[in-house]
């Protein structure tokens, strides 16, 4: 397997890609639409070609690269079909399996940060989007969210996968890159140890996150594929520019 872990300083996001080393096709797990060109020249570097964008969820900080993607260079959209994306090529649901060249993906429903949010399985890695984060998890204050069910998924569905499994998750606010499944079982402050459903009622409830600035615009953008809203504006304005790299050496 290909792969590099490559991240949107924005919304502090990581986009996966993921290549077939037998075939050259590969898949960007949650591409974010600033980064767009960077992730592309990266795929024309390793000499693969992109055949489906898939996301965890509808975003809703940050604009997914899916429908520009597929503009630019032809890949399919995956989306979890539970998230009701109807511009989606491909509808993903659990118990089937997601094939690109000899990669199987196990596509799992994880509600709970959204009610149709999934996190993919591949081989030793899980791409846990914002269900699990790295000693933490994604808020359950908007899109249907809630904290019952994000407490079942990850405890019931997550940390059911092997101990060693690699835990990559959607965002890290810390540059932490990678966690394990036996890690988050243990440390997790919200979610791990012998924490109660009660307990993480509660933690949840009392966040005091602030409402998230780009909401508006990214959820009903990202239930069209990643459609750039026309009266986006102007201190949002970074939100849908391309983020381009001058490299010095
Ligand atoms: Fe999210």
């Amino acid at each position: 397997m290909i792969f590099r872990q490559l991240f949107e300083p924005l919304s502090s996001t990581y986009t996966y890609l993921i290549g077939c080393p037998d075939t050259g096709q590969a898949v960007l797990i949650d591409p974010v639409i600033a980064t767009m060109d960077r992730d592309l020249a990266e795929l024309g570097r390793l000499g693969l070609t992109l055949a489906y964008s898939i996301d965890t969820h509808v975003h809703a900080d940050h604009i997914t690269a899916a429908l520009e993607l597929k503009k630019r260079v032809g890949s399919a959209i995956a989306a979890p079909a539970a998230e009701r994306v109807a511009c989606a090529d491909v509808q993903l649901e659990e118990g089937k399996p997601f094939r690109v060249g000899s990669m199987e993906f196990q596509p799992l429903h994880t509600p709970g940060h959204t009610s149709g949010h999934f996190t993919y399985v591949l081989g030793e890695r899980a791409f846990t989007g914002d269900a699990l984060l790295i000693e933490g998890c994604g808020r359950t204050d908007f899109q249907q969210g809630d904290a019952d069910a994000l407490y079942h998924s990850v405890r019931g569905k997550l940390f059911a996968l092997p101990d060693d499994t690699l835990v990559y998750p959607a965002h890290d606010y810390q540059e932490r890159r990678v966690s394990t499944v036996m890690q988050e079982k243990k440390r997790n402050p919200r979610l791990g140890g012998d924490r109660t459903i009660e307990e993480f009622r509660l933690i949840m409830a009392n966040l005091n996150l602030p409402y998230p600035k780009f909401i508006d615009y990214a959820v009903p953008g990202n239930k069209q594929c990643g459609v750039c809203p026309a009266d986006l504006p102007e201190n949002l304005g970074k939100y849908c520019e391309q983020m381009t790299e001058s490299r010095q050496g």
